[in-house]
């Protein structure tokens, strides 16, 4: 007997195997039907059923094999005929091997694409494929093409919003390494393919190599590894043609990447915490900070070398800490022309470019900057060397404003407000000098956004019709999940309640015009795992800022508020000591809450602010000036007034979800398009198919949910006439009226197929998962 398919509500994110064997076993045994069973090592195999009794089944493999299953545990195969389909949705038993196995039975034939209804799957080839170039955009163009591709899907797009007037968007996630920014660039290739002319196109390809310059490194997962997120804005005139573009970035000052990892390693070194020093050193072993640094200690021209007094990368400490210093297959020197290039392609004068370029000197010659201790309290100073001199020569300050800033801070105490002057330790003073480092680079980072914006700006020939292509990093969890991992999984509950909602809507209308009964359809929202997150005062990152304010604020003080206010949160559990868990759509993650106070806080003080706003450079006084207008309450006066005090700037995770709800406003009012990549094995190696990898990939990014949502409504559509001409042979009674319509209606008689597994609709049959399959296996059989 066959049971209503229920809705899933628990969280556990395994897809829910669709008819088991345990509702069609007898049939199944009889007919020697094909079947999945679960090797020890978690592979599937595939075997066909010799005969069932009691609970076992036996099942025969190939080479002859005979092993006993548990019946419980067979999971059905899909019919030969369906291997390989360029839609998951052409399945009839949908169920993780079935999906796990046409995925790599396309994988193995450069079939990287692959859609999942409305998703498309992208897997990583790790190679050159054909699959690009002039011939597919052509072919794409003309719909003489229509696989699954990056080029159709944006193809879709372009018709839409010319179609429908509705801007449109691409949303690509997926792990680091999974291929979002080499499919972001697909993508834009095939726009400027369709709507270039004007030439804009291609500056706004050159964005491309500048961006990932200043934001992608090295780490051990992607030697390409961006850390940002993007939204690129392309427009279009009323013909179809690129008009312009508009970039957004969305990132994480206090965590930029390898730089910042490789500053901790340097303070934990020096602060003579040697435990601590190797596990960082050793996390940063075989990473680099951001690419522009070894292309430009790398790549520039002599002038140039001399005027930023550049040494190899091998002398900067910043660069020398993880040891590793090229990209294998990657010419920095050659790169360093292209990034040259293209900033000359967008506008960005000489006279900037080399502000740009002596404030990236200037924030290796920081780290190379030495303290020594000046008092018996263990308080420092920078030691003035060639190293410091640089430093204010580059930014243009005086030297001794700099040493100052590196080695006192000026607190207000008291009642009275009263200003004291504090000096500081080493660890202090190397903070200090890190903060800045890092704030120097990420506020290069927004100005150069910000020019490349004005140079590709629309002006006023906007026609409001653009195409938005999202590069954001995808759901995390590790081992071990810090700070990071807990703003990159908050963003992904954001898009996936996007995602979710977009699905509903789509299936909504489509049901709603052949007349079916809406209510049938349920679906799972994430709204109470975003609650958690967001919820004021007692959410998780209202919980976090609080206590990041609090002077005396630990991490340990934080987890257990959380602990002691959120317990009752079904999303939400305690753990032991400072960690706690959250129920995330696509699965549990222990957050282990040591760091996240430091992180949240924006170390960067007024004092540096200060200094950064005196210096005669232009660069480095429109950072201060952004930075003062960025925090949270007006503290020019403070600063003129009293000589600066700890500026009250934004909490990291409040500028965040910022710049995410700005994103998500952007995304809001246009059609989605979704891409999800998923990476097939962890060495970046091509030919490699790893099921498990793969498979905890679909579950996160949530492709086995839109499977899901799809399989709590009726995913399964055949036109009447279709189903009638398919199967209406396998009719034993003669039906009167030979309608298509009333031939369908017979032949679910026929087979006992429940009301409420399937809805008649005007013009189509709509049928839940795995309907489909019992009748094709009958006819197949016949
Ligand atoms: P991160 O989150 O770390 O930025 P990502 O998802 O953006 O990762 P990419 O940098 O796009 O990953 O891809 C990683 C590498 O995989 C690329 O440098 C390239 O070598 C390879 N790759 C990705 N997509 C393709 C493709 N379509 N064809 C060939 N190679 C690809
Ligand atoms: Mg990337």
């Amino acid at each position: 007997d066959v049971k209503a398919v229920e809705t899933p509500k628990q969280t556990s994110k395994q897809l829910h195997v669709d008819s088991k064997w345990s509702d069609t076993t007898p049939y199944a045994s009889k007919k020697k039907l094909q079947s999945w069973f679960q090797l020890p090592d978690g592979n599937w195999e595939l075997g066909t059923i010799l005969r069932t009794s009691g609970n076992e089944s036996l099942i025969s493999m190939s080479e002859g094999k005979v092993l006993n299953i548990n019946s419980e545990t067979l999971v059905p195969a899909n019919p030969d005929i369906l291997d390989g389909v360029d839609d998951l949705m052409q399945l009839s038993y949908l169920n993780e091997p079935s999906v796990l196995y046409n995925l790599q039975y396309r994988y193995n034939r450069d079939m990287i694409y692959t859609k999942a209804g409305p998703v498309l799957i992208a897997i990583n080839p790790f190679k050159k494929v054909s699959l690009y170039g002039n011939d597919y955009i052509e072919a794409y163009k003309r719909k003489s093409d229509e696989s699954p591709h990056v080029y159709a899907i944006t193809d879709t797009a372009m018709r839409e919003m010319i179609r429908d007037e509705v801007n449109q968007s691409i949303i690509i996630s997926g792990e680091s390494g999974a291929g979002k920014t080499e499919t972001a660039k697909i993508a834009m290739q095939y726009l400027a393919a369709l709507g270039g002319g004007s030439g804009i196109e291609y500056e706004i390809l050159k964005t491309n190599p500048i961006l990932e310059a200043f934001g992608n490194a090295k780490t051990l997962r992607n030697d390409n590894s961006s850390r940002f997120g993007k939204l690129i804005e392309i427009h279009f005139s009323e013909t179809g043609k690129i008009s312009g573009a508009k970039i957004q970035t969305c990132i994480f000052q206090s965590t930029f990447s390898g730089l910042v990892k490789i500053c901790f390693a340097t303070q934990k070194t020096q602060a003579g915490c040697f435990h601590e020093q190797s596990r960082v050193v050793q996390c940063s072993e075989g990473e680099r900070s951001y690419h522009i640094f070894y292309q430009l200690c790398a790549g520039a021209p002599q002038v140039l070398r001399e005027k930023l007094n550049l040494k190899s990368a091998e002398e900067f400490k910043y660069l020398s800490q993880s040891n590793c210093y090229t990209i294998s297959g990657v010419d920095d020197a050659e790169q360093f022309r292209v990034v040259m290039e293209a900033l000359e392609i967008v506008h960005v004068n000489k006279q900037d470019q080399d502000s740009v370029f002596a404030m990236l000197a200037a924030v290796l010659w920081l780290g190379n900057v030495t303290f020594t201790e000046v008092d018996s309290e263990n308080h420092v100073e920078p030691v003035i060397d060639e190293d410091l001199t640089n430093v204010a020569t580059l930014i243009g300050c005086n030297i001794e404003e700099l040493k100052l800033a590196l080695s006192t801070r000026n607190m207000r105490v008291g009642k009275r407000n009263d200003t004291i002057v504090q000096k500081l330790t080493l660890a202090q003073a190397i903070d200090t000098r890190d903060a800045l480092a890092k704030s120097i680079y990420s506020c290069l980072f927004d100005w150069l956004v910000e020019q490349i914006n004005k140079s590709l700006a629309v002006g006023k020939r906007r026609t409001g019709r653009s195409i938005s292509i999202l590069d954001i990093y995808g759901f995390e969890s590790f081992e071990r999940n810090s700070f990071e991992q807990f703003c990159i999984n908050y963003a992904n509950e954001r898009l996936q309640q996007h995602f979710n909602r977009h699905l509903f809507k789509l299936e909504q209308e489509e049901y709603i015009q052949d007349g079916i009964d809406w209510a049938k359809v349920d679906f799972e929202d994430n709204q109470d795992c975003l609650n958690l997150f967001e919820k004021k005062p007692l959410g998780l990152q209202s919980l976090l800022d609080e206590e990041s304010t609090f002077p005396n604020g630990t991490d340990l003080s934080f987890a257990n508020k959380l602990k002691q206010h959120l317990d009752s949160n079904p999303c939400f559990r305690g753990e032991r000591g400072k960690a706690f868990t959250v129920s995330h759509y696509a699965g549990e993650v222990t957050y282990d809450t040591t760091g996240f106070l430091e992180k949240n806080r924006d170390l960067l003080h007024l004092d540096s602010i200060q200094l950064l706003s005196s210096c005669t450079c232009h660069l480095p006084q429109a950072f201060a000036s952004s930075m003062l207008t960025h925090s949270e309450k007006p503290i020019v006066g403070a600063l003129h007034k009293s000589g600066g005090a700890d500026s009250q700037k934004l909490s990291v995770t409040t500028k965040f979800r910022g710049q995410l709800f700005q994103l998500m406003q952007r995304l809001e009012n246009t059609t989605p398009h979704f891409i999800r990549c998923i990476k097939p094995n962890n060495f970046q190696s091509p030919g490699s198919y790893s099921q498990g990898l793969v498979l905890q990939q679909l579950r996160c990014c949530g492709v086995l949910e839109v499977v899901r949502i799809s399989r709590s409504g009726f995913p399964t559509r055949m036109s009447h006439q279709k189903f009638a001409r398919r199967y209406g042979f396998l009719l034993l009674d003669h039906v009167a009226s030979q309608d298509p319509l009333s031939v369908s209606v017979s032949i679910l008689h026929q087979f006992n197929i429940l009301p409420e597994m399937y809805q008649v609709g005007y013009t189509k049959l709509f049928f839940r998962t795995g309907q489909i399959g019992v009748l094709e296996d009958t006819r197949n059989r016949t």
